[in-house]
């Protein structure tokens, strides 16, 4: 800690007698828990950390930083870190889990730490579902503020584009509930740009009437790869907006918990969520099974409540890199190209994924915000488990499969950076992660709403926002 407060210890209890969760240093029974996250290749090491129980504890946690000049860092779940963090003081929210629904207003409200796989099931209970993405344990708030591209994005749009209020701690350690009405500005730059901008304690967001669906997955052998990405291709040029599926090329682990038959092997999984009528889901896929025989064949119909069991992404904490480019087209030959270098055959094997976006997505929203390229047809992302000391050899890998994609490339979405880093500790966005992710004119807005708001950079251990010149 800097000189302004020489005894750790004694500053750590002056903030723990202020907060209903912990606060905990290094070496404290407890801390290296209240640190790991789901991404087990990032590590956070704080100089303290608070388990934040409530908005107030965020606030008293931003107020103490800032009056020592700490980074501050915040985690829900871990699954998405941008960089391993030293030092600082980092913000835990995962006891922060309340989720409210309204059935009426056909609204959910929930806290900081509330993963999907709490907000689901409470607003299927009233036959409602919120713009959850494949993994139930990422966490809603941070997901939502990153655009959010889910299960049902190509008929409703962004999660992003869904939201009625944002509860926010900012620099000043004031909380604030930004509305479109109240604050556009913020309220505009929250919904894409948040992490840089302060802590958010709690959003409302919108819910939809979607109470089944026909949804799943086919798994191909990878023998059948080529003749599936071009008819997969394809075939997303043709079906309606209420269809909203992807195609992976997934290593699966070696663990009992796979299915014998799928231990070890490659798949090729093609994932939908459709909501009409499910027989109209049985003849809209009819072009991927004539591909050839599957692997597994889950698909019919289900209650939205499962929706987590169409991708089932693992659950097990792991390390992983990835990276990922917004396409404004894809032809079969350039995915190829990706594949060969980073997919099955190549030295180092990724997970590579293409979301088929359009439909909602390309649209403005009703409340304009700072997501960008709506103009993108696919997601493609690459990502890949480095081996002991091997991130840079991986980081080689990706890079070159995105370089077959470049001149296609619109930009990258931002919840699909993994663990990419700060590179650019100097005064521009030459290098960030960010660069990409915003419309440059929308850069230059974020970079004046966190010039006025955060002008120390506090929030510097989030992926962070910098002026282009
Ligand atoms: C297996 C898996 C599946 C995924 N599927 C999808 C998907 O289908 N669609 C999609 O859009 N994304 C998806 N993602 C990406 C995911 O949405 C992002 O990584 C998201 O940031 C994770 O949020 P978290 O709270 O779970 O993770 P965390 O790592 O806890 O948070 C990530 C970052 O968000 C910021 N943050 C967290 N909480 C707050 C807060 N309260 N206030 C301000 N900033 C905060 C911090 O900068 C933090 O470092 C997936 C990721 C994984 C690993």
């Amino acid at each position: 800690m800097p000189a302004s407060a020489p005894d750790p210890t004694e500053a750590a209890l002056e903030l723990a007698r202020r907060v209903r969760g912990p606060v905990l240093l290094p070496g404290d029974e407890g801390f290296a828990a209240e640190c790991a996250g789901f991404q087990t290749g990032v590590r956070q090491e704080p100089a303290v950390v608070v388990g934040a129980a409530q908005a107030a504890d965020v606030q008293a946690a931003v107020a103490f930083a800032a009056a020592r000049g700490l980074p501050v860092g915040v985690r829900a779940t871990g699954h998405g870190l941008p960089e391993a963090a030293r030092g600082g003081l980092l913000i835990g929210t995962r006891r922060m889990d309340t989720v409210r629904v309204d059935p009426a207003a056909r609204t959910a409200w929930f806290a900081a730490g509330a993963r999907w796989e709490r907000v689901v099931p409470e607003a299927a209970r009233h036959g409602l579902a919120p713009l959850n993405g494949s993994a139930p344990q990422v966490g809603a708030v941070s997901y939502t503020l990153g655009g959010g591209l889910g299960l049902l994005s190509r008929q409703y749009g962004y999660a992003a584009d869904h939201v009625r209020s944002i509860d926010l701690v900012t620099a000043d350690g004031r909380l604030r509930t930004v509305t479109a009405a109240g604050d556009p500005e913020l309220f505009w730059g929250l919904r894409g740009g948040a992490a840089a901008l302060g802590v958010v304690t709690g959003m409302e967001v919108e819910l939809f009437p979607v109470e089944r669906i026909y949804g799943g997955g086919l798994m191909f052998d990878t023998d059948l790869v080529d003749d599936l990405l071009e008819t997969y291709l394809r075939w997303t040029e043709t079906v309606p907006e209420q269809l909203t599926s992807s195609l992976g090329l997934v290593p699966m682990p070696d663990v009992p918990a796979v299915p014998k038959a799928l231990r070890g092997r490659f798949v090729a999984h093609v994932r939908i969520a459709y909501t009409g009528d499910p027989a109209d889901g049985e003849r809209l896929v009819a072009p991927l099974r004539a591909v050839g025989p599957r692997l597994t064949d889950r698909l019919g119909d289900m209650p939205y409540r499962e929706s987590g069991r169409i991708y089932s992404d693992p659950t097990t904490p792991h390390s992983y890199r990835g990276d990922n480019a917004l396409l404004g087209e894809l032809d079969a030959q350039r995915l190829r190209t990706v594949v060969e270098l980073a997919g099955p055959g190549s030295a180092l094997p990724n997970v590579i994924q293409v979301r088929h976006l359009g439909g909602a997505l390309g649209r403005p929203p009703a409340e304009p915000n700072a997501v960008g390229h709506r103009g993108a047809r696919y997601l493609l992302s690459v990502l890949g488990m480095p081996r002991e000391g091997g991130v840079e050899e991986l980081r080689a890998v990706q890079r070159r499969a995105f370089e077959a994609v470049a001149p296609v490339t619109l930009g990258r979405s931002l919840n699909f950076l993994y663990a990419q880093g700060n590179a650019d500790r100097d005064t521009t966005a030459r290098g960030s992660a960010v660069r990409g992710v915003y419309e440059p004119a929308d850069l230059e807005r974020l970079a004046r709403l966190k010039a006025a708001l955060d002008p120390t950079d506090l929030f510097r251990h989030n992926y962070r926002v910098i002026a282009t010149s």
